[in-house]
C-alpha cells in the first residue's frame, strides 16, 4: 500500500479521499490555489502544494502543476477525484512517465470512453444493448438525417465528445432535423472543438439507473449494484438513490452483468460507473461509461457497507477486489441530495457568497454530510457551487425519505440562496414518495416543486404569527426562570399596553411579504385562547411549542409542523413545502441604521489601497477617508458626519477580513 498520495481536486471530493487515506494510515497531500488557501481540503491535508490563480486553468487543470507538486512531495499515487483531470488521459499518461500511480483506469480505458460514438461502437461489439441509433463516422447530414427518419421521431442528438448535457438537442419531427442538427454542431464545436454528432432515439419516459463496478488487476470484476439518478435538471443530476426503486432480481443481474461486460471489454480496472437508459417496459440500453469516482457513489457505500475509496486505493496499489459477488449484499435504502448555493426560482442559477452561518444537520449512522466548505468560507465563482451533499440511510425507502426531509428541515445555511427548500419539496413531493421516477419529473412536477407561495399565506401566516407569540412567551417564561426576580413584571408576556387591551399587532415577513397580524390574548379557566387576525381573517387558536415542534389548533384543526430556528428567520415545514417568515424587528433595524451611520467596518475581505485622511484631520460628513479593494472592485468608506479620525488601524497594502473595524472615528457632538 502507499505511503503518501496527492489529491489533484477540492472541496468535499478532496475532504472524502483524504478520510479513508487518514484511516488507513496513508499520509495525504493537498493542491489548493488562491482562493483555496484556507479551504478545508487544505488544512485535512497532511502537506499542501499551492498551485497557483484561482481560476482552474491556471491552477487545478494544470497536470504539471499537479505532476511537480506530487513529485516534489514523494507521493507515490495521484487521487484525480471527479472533474478536473480525472477523464484526462494525457494526464494519466504523464502519471505513468513519472512513475506516479493514477488512481483511475489505464489510458486506455479513458481514450476509448473519451467518445460517445467510439464508446458505442465498441459496446455494440461487445452485445451490450445500445439506445437505436446511428453513431456511424460518416458526418454527412443526409446520412445522419436517414438514420432519424428510419428510426422514426422524437430522437435525440448528441455530441460525440459531449458531457454536462452541451451539443445535445432533441428533434420532435422531420421539419425541424436541420435546423437542430446545425445548432448542436455549432454547441458543440464551440465546447469541445469538435462537431461530430451521433444520433439516438429519443426515449419519453426513461430512468437513469446506472451500475457501480469494480475490476481489479488480476480480471476480477464485480457490480455494487444500482443507483437511480432520474431526477434531473438541466441533465444533472439532483437526488439520487440506491437500489433503484421497483427493481427486480433478475433485472439487476441482468443489468449488472452487462455493466461489467462494458468494463471489460475496454480492460477497465479500478471504479467506473456503466450509464444506462431504462424505458417503461424493462428495456435497458448503454449511455456511457465514466472512467471514474461519481459525486453520487456515497449511497453505493450506504447500502454495501463498503468503502469505495479504500477499494480504489487497494486496487491501485496492486491488491485483488475486497469482495466477490456473491459477498455483496443490498442493506436498506439511501438517498443522496445534492446541496448548492443556486436559485431553483430563477432557472438554478449559481449563487456566490459567504456562508455566514451553516450547521448542517448532526451526522450519524443514518445522516452523513460529506462537505469541504465550513461556516465563514467564501462559495466562489470559480469552481462549482456545491455546499454539500446530503446522504442518509434506513431500512427501506419509506423511512429513508423521512431521514432525508428531516435532515433538510434541519439544513441550516445564511449568507448564500441555496436549494435546499426545493429539495425539500421534492422529498415531499408525493410521485416522489410514490417512486414515480423518470427524467422528465421536475419538469413534469413543476407546481409542486415550485408552489406558488402566495396562494397559500391564508392558511399559513396564523400559524407563523400563532408561533412567533408562543415563542416569545416561551423566551420570556425562560428568561424568568433564570432571573434573580422570577416574579417581576418585566417578565409578562401578554403583550399588556395601557388603554389597548391584550393585544399584540405587529409585522411578520413571509415568503418576502410583509403583512401586519394582531393576535389577541384571551385566558379561559386555565386555557390560553389566541384570536389571530391575518389577511383580513379572524382565526381562534391555541397551540405550544416543545422543541422544534409547534402543535397547533387553528379553528378546530390540529396540525403539528416542524420550525426551524435560523437566527430568528424561521421556516415552517409542512407536508406541502416549506414557508419562511421571521418578525419585523423595529427595534433591530433601527439599531442597524444606527450602528450601520457609524460603521466603520470592512464590508467584505479586501486589501487596503490608499488612506485618504490624515489622522486628527478634521473631515466634512460623506468625505471619502479610505479606499479598499474586494472582489476586484473598490469600496471607499466615508466619514458618516463631520467629526475626526482619531486613528487609521489599517495601513495601505494590509488585508482585512470582513467586519473588521478600519479606523477610529469621532463625529462633533
Ligand atoms: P452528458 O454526457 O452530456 O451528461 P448523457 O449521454 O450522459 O449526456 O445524458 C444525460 C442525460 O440525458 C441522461 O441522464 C438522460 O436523462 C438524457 N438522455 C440521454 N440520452 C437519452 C435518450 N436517448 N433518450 C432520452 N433521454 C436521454
Amino acid at each position: 500500500m502507499f505511503s503518501k498520495i496527492l489529491i489533484a481536486n477540492r472541496g468535499e471530493i478532496a475532504c472524502r479521499v483524504i478520510k479513508t487515506a487518514r484511516k488507513m494510515g496513508i499520509s495525504t497531500v493537498a493542491v489548493y490555489s488562491d482562493a483555496d488557501a484556507n479551504a478545508l481540503h487544505v488544512t485535512m491535508a497532511d502537506e499542501a502544494i499551492y498551485l497557483g490563480p484561482s481560476a482552474s486553468k491556471e491552477s487545478y487543470l494544470v497536470a504539471e502543476k499537479v505532476i511537480n507538486a506530487a513529485l516534489k512531495t514523494g507521493a507515490q499515487a495521484i487521487h484525480p477525484g471527479y472533474g478536473f483531470l480525472s477523464e484526462n488521459a494525457e494526464f494519466c499518461r504523464m502519471c505513468a512517465d513519472n512513475n506516479i500511480v493514477f488512481i483511475g483506469p489505464p489510458v486506455g480505458a479513458i481514450e476509448a470512453m473519451g467518445s460517445k460514438s467510439a464508446a458505442k461502437t465498441i459496446m455494440e461489439k461487445a452485445n451490450v444493448p445500445l439506445v437505436p441509433g446511428y453513431h456511424g463516422d460518416d458526418q454527412s447530414p443526409i446520412i445522419i438525417k436517414q438514420a432519424a427518419d428510419d428510426m422514426g421521431y422524437p430522437v435525440l442528438l448528441k455530441a460525440a465528445a459531449g458531457g454536462g448535457g452541451k451539443g445535445m438537442r432533441q428533434v420532435w419531427s422531420e421539419n425541424e432535423f436541420d435546423e437542430a442538427l446545425a445548432g448542436a454542431k455549432r454547441e458543440s464545436l464551440s465546447s469541445f472543438g469538435d462537431d461530430h454528432m451521433l444520433v439516438e432515439k429519443y426515449l419519453t419516459k426513461p430512468r437513469h439507473v446506472e451500475i457501480q463496478v469494480f475490476c481489479d488487476n488480476f480480471g476480477n470484476a464485480v457490480y455494487l449494484f444500482e443507483r437511480d439518478c432520474s431526477v434531473q435538471r438541466r441533465h444533472q443530476k439532483v437526488i439520487e438513490e440506491a437500489p433503484a426503486p421497483g427493481m427486480s432480481e433478475a433485472l439487476r443481474a441482468q443489468m449488472g452483468e452487462s455493466a461489467i461486460k462494458s468494463a471489460q471489454a475496454i480492460g477497465y480496472q479500478g471504479a467506473g460507473t456503466v450509464e444506462f437508459l431504462l424505458d417503461e417496459d424493462g428495456s435497458f440500453y448503454f449511455m456511457e461509461m465514466n472512467t471514474r469516482l461519481q459525486v453520487e457513489h456515497p449511497v453505493t457505500e450506504m447500502i454495501s457497507g463498503q468503502d469505495l475509496v479504500e477499494w480504489q486505493l487497494r486496487v491501485a496499489s496492486n491488491e485483488p477486489l475486497p469482495c466477490a459477488q456473491d459477498e455483496l449484499k443490498i442493506n436498506g435504502h439511501a438517498f443522496e441530495a445534492r446541496i448548492y448555493a443556486e436559485d431553483p426560482n430563477n432557472d438554478f442559477l449559481p449563487a456566490t457568497g459567504k456562508l455566514t452561518y451553516l450547521l448542517p444537520p448532526q451526522e450519524s449512522e443514518h445522516v452523513r454530510v460529506d462537505t469541504g466548505v465550513r461556516q465563514g468560507d467564501e462559495v466562489s465563482v470559480f469552481y462549482d457551487p456545491m455546499i454539500a451533499k446530503l446522504i442518509v440511510w434506513d431500512e427501506n425507502r419509506e423511512k429513508a425519505l423521512q431521514r432525508l426531509s428531516k435532515s433538510l428541515m434541519e439544513y441550516r445555511v445564511k449568507g448564500v440562496t441555496t436549494n435546499i427548500d426545493f429539495l425539500y419539496n421534492l422529498a415531499s413531493a408525493q410521485p416522489f414518495k410514490n417512486a414515480e421516477l423518470d427524467t422528465g419529473f421536475i419538469e413534469k412536477h413543476q407546481d409542486l416543486l415550485f408552489p406558488d407561495t402566495t396562494v397559500d399565506l391564508k392558511e399559513k401566516l396564523p400559524i407563523c404569527a400563532l408561533y412567533l407569540v408562543l415563542k416569545q412567551a416561551q423566551d420570556a417564561a425562560n428568561a424568568a426562570k433564570h432571573s434573580n426576580d422570577p416574579n417581576s413584571p418585566w417578565h409578562t408576556t401578554n403583550a399588556w399596553r395601557a388603554n389597548e387591551g391584550n393585544v399584540h399587532r405587529f409585522e411578520v415577513v413571509c415568503n418576502e411579504q410583509t403583512h401586519c397580524v394582531e393576535v389577541s390574548q384571551i385566558q379561559r379557566s386555565n386555557e390560553t385562547h389566541y384570536q389571530v387576525k391575518a389577511l383580513g381573517i379572524t382565526r381562534q387558536c391555541q397551540g405550544h411549542i416543545i422543541n422544534d415542534q409547534l402543535f397547533a389548533v387553528v379553528d378546530g384543526h390540529r396540525m403539528t409542523a416542524t420550525i426551524a430556528d435560523n437566527q430568528q428567520q424561521y421556516s415552517l415545514f409542512s407536508q406541502d413545502g416549506v414557508t419562511h417568515f421571521s418578525k419585523v424587528d423595529y427595534a433591530q433595524a433601527q439599531q442597524d441604521e444606527d450602528s450601520n451611520e457609524n460603521a466603520l467596518t470592512a464590508p467584505m475581505n479586501g486589501t487596503i489601497i490608499d488612506l485618504l485622511v490624515d489622522a486628527e484631520q478634521a473631515v466634512e460628513k460623506d468625505q471619502p477617508l479610505l479606499i479598499m479593494e474586494a472582489m476586484k472592485m473598490e469600496h471607499t468608506i466615508r466619514a458618516p458626519q463631520a467629526g475626526i479620525v482619531n486613528e487609521f488601524y489599517y495601513q495601505a497594502g494590509d488585508l482585512v477580513d470582513g467586519g473588521s473595524v478600519l479606523l477610529d472615528f469621532k463625529g462633533d457632538a
